[in-house]
């Protein structure tokens, strides 16, 4: 009898805790499917680099297309030979509520400062059926793109404006966008039990959400877009942009008091070609900094953190024909071991 109810406690106990807890670490990149088509053998580089998570990046609908196209099939197929994981961050707002609803129902779509509703980005968060129709377009675009991981993200519009109607003004922009995620991470669970959801903080969503709180399965994806890549993020005096590392810290803290930190991801610049050259072409080579990126890994995880990715965009055929030593993956995976 006893070891009975021992082992039904063990087994309702592992189902509580979910699969997701026990993760293997995430060593990741992001790439974009520029950089993927042109180069068909990332899976291949990753793998010789220890790296373990490829996602891709940016939009829906474009994403949608190359998965479909014969070499985004060759990717996928691929990184499932090579025990690569695949997700898909998509900054997805715009896509996820149509547009061209507004003329339906504009009380589904932002209110500006102005007081008027516009049809620009993002959404209205208490417009219920906003956040049915986002939920609903959310599922649909899982079902093609299936993350191998389980870890799903449809983010906010890129650092856009979001509704300052009566009722959504009284929450920060990381409070409206937790209200959704919260919708849509039902929404997926349904489908798939195990789906976890990004809560992107980053740029405009950095402050942690109080007065909101995480339903079961999303979990914080850490951004420090405003910080300095020339210092450790444990120089605190280091200045970012418009900020210093010891605030970048403190909202990097005051999330992991709100969301669960085993489940915490990580999502840095270090190997982002694409931000050090200023998002214009042609790209200029890494300015790829070991000893800041080790500095960093430590900081992050004596805060329990086990998950890490890294934005490596535009490293596309001609990069690598540029610039071919591969040494600062081979040192990103080695770090991230
Ligand atoms: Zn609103």
């Amino acid at each position: 009898m006893k070891k009975t109810f021992l082992f039904l406690f063990c087994v309702s106990v592992i189902l509580a805790c979910g699969p997701q807890r026990n993760q293997s670490p995430m060593k990741g990149i992001i790439l974009n499917t520029h950089d993927l088509s042109t180069v068909p053998d990332w899976p291949e580089r990753a793998a010789n680099n220890g790296i373990n998570t490829i996602s891709t990046h940016m939009f829906p609908g474009e994403v949608l297309d190359f998965i479909r196209s014969e070499k985004g099939q060759a990717f996928m197929k691929r990184c499932q030979e090579l025990g690569i994981k695949v997700d898909h961050q998509l900054h997805a707002m715009g896509e996820l509520l149509p547009r061209d609803l507004f003329s339906l129902d504009s009380t589904m779509y932002r209110m500006d400062e102005h007081g008027h509703r516009v049809n620009d980005f993002n959404c209205c968060v208490h417009s219920i059926r906003a956040l049915d129709t986002i939920a609903a377009h959310a599922v649909r675009v899982s079902q093609e793109l299936v993350p191998t991981n389980h870890r799903y993200y449809y983010w906010l519009d890129d650092g856009k404006p979001t509704c300052q109607c009566d009722q959504c003004r009284q929450y920060t922009i990381s409070e409206q966008a937790l209200i959704i995620e919260n919708h849509v991470v039902k929404a997926l669970r349904r489908h798939d039990p195990q789906a976890m959801l990004a809560h992107l903080a980053y740029f405009n969503t950095l402050e942690a959400p109080r007065k909101v709180k995480p339903e079961e399965g999303v979990f914080l994806e850490f951004a420090p877009f405003l910080r300095s890549w020339e210092h450790p993020i444990c120089d605190t005096l280091a200045q970012g942009r418009g900020m210093t590392h010891a605030q970048n810290l403190k909202y990097l803290k005051e999330n992991l008091e709100v969301f669960p930190t085993e489940t915490a991801v990580i999502l840095e610049y270090w190997l982002d070609v694409s931000l050090f050259s200023g998002w214009k072409k042609p790209a200029v080579e890494l300015p790829w900094r070991k000893d800041v990126f080790l500095a960093d890994v430590e900081t992050y995880r004596s805060m329990g953190i086990r998950h890490f990715t890294s934005f490596a965009v535009y490293m596309d055929s001609v990069y690598w024909k540029t610039f071919p030593d591969q040494t600062p993956l081979r040192e990103y995976g080695e770090g991230l071991k």
